[in-house]
Parts: structure tokens; C-alpha cells; sequence
């Protein structure tokens, strides 16, 4: 058995997380693979290591003194190795920095030092094979990561070797220079590397349990979810709730490799599996519940809409001009109603909806801003009965008015329309009526 185990920035953010990090890879042999972030944040006024190179390099490009900056982030990695008792030293390693720093070596050079440095001090802790994620995790020269290259490298180089860190969210372009992926990359760096191996599970491990039900900010002690299919990840991680990178669920589900959510601070939980698909039924009709306020409704009406050939597509037409995507679309007879995201609509509101009069000729249009979408996500509702009637009940003895409502025809999920003061209100009633009261 395989594993690859990737911990993030609070799982290593000091002496002390990385010691629970050594004790949860000794305890299993099969943890080969190991990917670390940054040090995160040590407390909630903290700044993550990758911040702090970022700021000190905008001194470097600046021509200013970043000294004082770099003798900064060097103190939180000697804290580290001090409070490990480690018998090593970084002094040549910061030294290059510095001099490439001077050199401009550029900012994603100066951001991957956070994995890079970490992953040295987890090499020498565990004994185990450092890898510079430069020679392994290969990017094409317009910055685009080359994945069948990466993979035939990643994968002959591993061979070779039993245990090995591989710094998380760099790589290196063809010219040798560096390129990170987007913020919280190394959960792709983990996927990568898991996919390389052919490892039996990717863990991830991070500072929370696994995916929960609903957002714990509305829901205070919601309940993990145990199992969830990389589609409705998909659909909750579209609406807000995160864990993982997005983009760190495709090397590992190409090659139907399950994800394992992880705390570093309880490894005793078993967190949330992702996977590909699974006939364990939810415990619950629904696997989570996530939203997003501000959107708005443009409601389109016409008079025998319905049979005007080609006016939804007039309609989209004013958006895509506008350079607009759109939500949703539910339709009735004579009327026709595009969910947008507010932010992106507001400026250009007028522009839309005279194009929208040029190219559809609608009779009148109506806009309300204002309003969340809540995606009630679970394989379960394919099987069971009544799940909207219950969703509707539940909303309307908490008092919400429901704006709209569309279910995929997938099944998977049902997507709900409220104004944005009910929000809350509504999600706590979901919860209620499929997990706690479970009428
Ligand atoms: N250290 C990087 C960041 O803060 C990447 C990561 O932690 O995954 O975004």
C-alpha cells in the first residue's frame, strides 16, 4: 500500500505542529510520499510564511532594503528546527536567497521558498529523500502545467526511491525558472504526486475534520460529512465551500484515486473520503448544503415567448456581448428569468439590458438584486421521494419566501433562490429538516 500525505500551512506552522505531523507519517509505513506547504499561521493574527515572502520580495523589486524582512521569515524556520533539535542550518540556503532576491529572480521564485525550505527541514526531521519540486513538477514555457511530462518524470524519479518530500505548489518552467501554481497549490502538488505513484489514497491533511454538512459559521457543531463523489464535491466547492484547491481533484480522479480529508490536530477522526462513486448511501437524503449570496434576477418578459423561435438565445446573446456568464435560467411561458452575479453585473447593468431591448425585443424587464442561491447537493435524491416537498415545507415554516427553484436533471442537486436576509434562516432550516430532525 501506498500513500501520499500533504499537510498544509497550519498543520506546519510551528515546532510543535510538525511533531504531531512526524508522529501521523511514523505511524504508517505505507506514508511514503510526503508534501509540505508553508508554515501557515501560528494563531489568527499571524502571517502565513508565504505572505511574508511575497512582502519581502516587493522590497527586493523595489530596490529597498528587505533584510530586516528576510531575517524574519528565517527566525520562524529556526524556530522550527530549534524546537525539533534538528542539527541543521539554513544559513547557506538564505544566503542564495538573498543574493537571488538582489538578482530579481522573480515572485514566484521568492513565494515557492516557503515549501521549498519547509520541505528540507520535513526531509532531514524524517529522515527521508528531499526532491526539489523544480525537477519534478514541470510546467510548459507559457506557464501552463505540462502533465503528461510531469507524470513520466515524477513517477520514474519515485521509483527510485521509498520515502520522499516533494515541496507542495511550485515546479519549474523548461527554461529551469520557477512557476507556482494559484494560491493553496500544493493540494495539486499532492494530487500530482499521488497520481505519479499510483498511490492506493491521497490524504490531505489540514486543520479540520473533512467537508462539513454546512458552513459552521450558520450551522455551529454541523456534522462531517463522511463520503462524498468528486461531482457533488464539485457542486458545494462551486458554491462556496472550500477545502481543497479545485484544481486539486483532477490528477487523482483521472486515475480514480480517492482523496482522504484529514485533521492534523485529531488524526484519530477518519475525516471525509472523496471518491469517484460509491454505493454507500449518505446518511442523510442530502450530502451538504452551500450558498452564496449576491446574485441577481433579471426577469425577461414577453408575450408569446414561448413560441418566438430563438429568443433565449437573443437573450444570452445581450450577456455574452457584455462579456456576463449567467447562473441560471429558469423560463415559464412568457417570461424567461437570468441569474448573474451582482458584482460582476452592477457596472454594466444599463449596457445589458438596452442590448437585451436591441437584439430580443422583450416587453418589459425587471431586475432584483439582492438574492442568494443555496445548491442542496446529495446522491441520495435520485432514490428518495418528496426531497423539494420537504425543502419547501421547511422553508416555509421558517418564514422564506422561495424565489426560485431549479433541480439539475442529474439529480444531484436542487438549487434555491431567497433573498439575501434570508440566507441564513434558510440554511438552518435545510439542515434541520434532513439532519437534525430527519421528519
Ligand atoms: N503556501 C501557498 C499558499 O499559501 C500554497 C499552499 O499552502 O498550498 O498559498
Amino acid at each position: 500500500m501506498t500513500k501520499v500525505v500533504k499537510f498544509g500551512g497550519s498543520s506546519l506552522a510551528n515546532a510543535g505542529q510538525f511533531a504531531k505531523v512526524g508522529k501521523i507519517i511514523r505511524a504508517d509505513e505505507s506514508r511514503r510520499y510526503v508534501v509540505p506547504s508553508a508554515p501557515g499561521k501560528r494563531n489568527a493574527k499571524d502571517t502565513k510564511v508565504t505572505d511574508m515572502l511575497y512582502q519581502c520580495y516587493a522590497l527586493a523589486e523595489a530596490e529597498k532594503d528587505f533584510t530586516v524582512a528576510l531575517k524574519k521569515i528565517q527566525e520562524r524556520y529556526e524556530s522550527i528546527i530549534n524546537g525539533l533539535n534538528l542539527n541543521l542550518s539554513l544559513n547557506k540556503e538564505f544566503a542564495l536567497i538573498a543574493e537571488n532576491f538582489r538578482g530579481k529572480a522573480g515572485e514566484d521564485y521568492a513565494a515557492s521558498r516557503g515549501e521549498y525550505l519547509n520541505g528540507i527541514i520535513m526531509a532531514n526531521y524524517l529522515g527521508f529523500e528531499f526532491i526539489d519540486a523544480a525537477e519534478v513538477i514541470l510546467f510548459d514555457q507559457n506557464g501552463e502545467f505540462n502533465a503528461e511530462k510531469t507524470d513520466a518524470v515524477l513517477s520514474a524519479r519515485l521509483r527510485e526511491c521509498k520515502c520522499a518530500v516533494i515541496p507542495g505548489f511550485y515546479g519549474a518552467k523548461e527554461d529551469g525558472r520557477v512557476k507556482t501554481f494559484s494560491r493553496g497549490g500544493s493540494d495539486i502538488t499532492g494530487s500530482i504526486v499521488a497520481k505519479a505513484v499510483r498511490a492506493d489514497i491521497y490524504e490531505n491533511w489540514t486543520d479540520v475534520s473533512g467537508f462539513l454538512i454546512a458552513d459552521p459559521r450558520i450551522i455551529a457543531k454541523s456534522q462531517v460529512i463522511k463520503v462524498i463523489t468528486y461531482r457533488e464535491l464539485r457542486e458545494l466547492s462551486y458554491m462556496g465551500a472550500t477545502v481543497l484547491h479545485e484544481d486539486a481533484v483532477f490528477p487523482v480522479r483521472k486515475a480514480g484515486i480517492p482523496i482522504n480529508i484529514r485533521n492534523t490536530n485529531a488524526p484519530e477522526e477518519e475525516g471525509t473520503l472523496i471518491v469517484e462513486s460509491t454505493c454507500r448511501t449518505s446518511e442523510y437524503t442530502i450530502t451538504g448544503i452551500a450558498g452564496k449570496k449576491g446574485f441577481v434576477a433579471v426577469n425577461i418578459d414577453k408575450d408569446m415567448m414561448n413560441s418566438e423561435v430563438g429568443f433565449g438565445r437573443k437573450v444570452l446573446a445581450a450577456f455574452e456581448e457584455n462579456g456576463i456568464s449567467f447562473e441560471h435560467l429558469p423560463s415559464g411561458i412568457d417570461t424567461m428569468t437570468v441569474f448573474v452575479h451582482q458584482e460582476e453585473f452592477e457596472g454594466k447593468e444599463q449596457q445589458v439590458l438596452s442590448a437585451i431591448h436591441r437584439l430580443a425585443q422583450p416587453d418589459s424587464i425587471e431586475l432584483e438584486g439582492d438574492i442568494a442561491l443555496i445548491a442542496v447537493v446529495g446522491r441520495g435524491m435520485r432514490s428518495t421521494r418528496g426531497t423539494a416537498g420537504r425543502i419547501f415545507s421547511a422553508l416555509a415554516h421558517a418564514n422564506v419566501n422561495v424565489k426560485m427553484i431549479d433541480q439539475g436533471s442529474s439529480e444531484l442537486n436542487i438549487i434555491i433562490g431567497v433573498k439575501s436576509c434570508d440566507f441564513e434562516t434558510a440554511i438552518r432550516a435545510i439542515y434541520d429538516i434532513f439532519v437534525v430532525t430527519q421528519i
